[in-house]
């Protein structure tokens, strides 16, 4: 499989572009209901210079999945979504993707080593162009990658890693300080309840108007930007 990608569109501002990124998630998350949205606009993440994380610009989605044992990467989670989007990244605007230990782009359509110290087994980072951000629909990404079906679950027997998955969630939420429905810092427990659900959804609400909660910076060199 020989996957495109649009030409790498740097962000160098704060002006926020949420439609594509938005639009796209949503269609992840209902696609795979074992994922989950770790976050989208983030002003705060700058990488050093004048280049920003995507995420600065709501152009980067951060597509949460369940590790294996360790924090392992799970390929037979994470690489449809590899699949599913490389053939089709020119026509998204999607510039390049971030997921275990590779990054993938116009550079490097089929991936190369990604040495940034976030390995990514428990999110795939994906990057969207100005114009992919300002236009992509719900419409148009049904159109190009068919139709999100009944919502692929979690294999069977995958509870323990369910757990440790939430877990990692909890923890995140209480760092980017989440409350949940009760007010309180999230109960680190594996279990998702009423004030799990109510933390991530402040955070997707906040990450669609600002705000967001990313962990951690994703470097990326050796990509020409296109300025814009
Ligand atoms: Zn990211
Ligand atoms: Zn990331």
């Amino acid at each position: 499989m020989s996957y495109n990608w649009a030409a790498y569109d740097s962000a160098t501002s704060c002006v926020k572009m949420p439609k594509g990124m938005t639009n796209l998630m949503a269609y992840l998350l209902k696609r795979y209901a074992y994922s989950r949205s770790m976050g989208i606009c983030n002003c705060r993440s700058v990488n050093g210079g004048t280049s920003r994380s995507h995420h600065s610009e709501c152009r980067a989605g951060d597509w949460g999945i369940p590790t294996g044992a360790g924090g392992s990467y799970r390929p037979e989670l994470g690489d449809p979504v590899v699949e599913l989007l490389g053939p089709h990244g020119k026509r998204l605007g999607l510039d390049h993707l971030i997921l275990n230990r590779r990054i993938y782009s116009a550079r490097s359509p089929n991936g190369r080593y990604y040495s940034g110290r976030h390995p990514h087994y428990n999110h795939a980072h994906i990057g969207i162009n100005s114009a992919g951000a300002k236009r992509l629909t719900m419409a148009t990404l049904i159109d190009v990658l068919g139709d999100v079906g009944a919502g692929i679950p979690l294999p069977p027997g995958d509870d323990e890693d369910m757990e440790k998955y939430i877990t990692e969630q909890q923890k995140n939420l209480n760092a980017a300080g989440f409350k949940g429905a009760n007010g309180r810092v999230l109960t680190v427990d594996g279990i998702y309840g009423a004030n799990t659900a109510y933390a991530e959804a402040s955070r997707d609400k906040a990450a669609a108007a600002d705000g967001g909660s990313i962990p951690h910076k994703h470097p990326i060199s050796g990509e020409t930007g296109v300025a814009g």
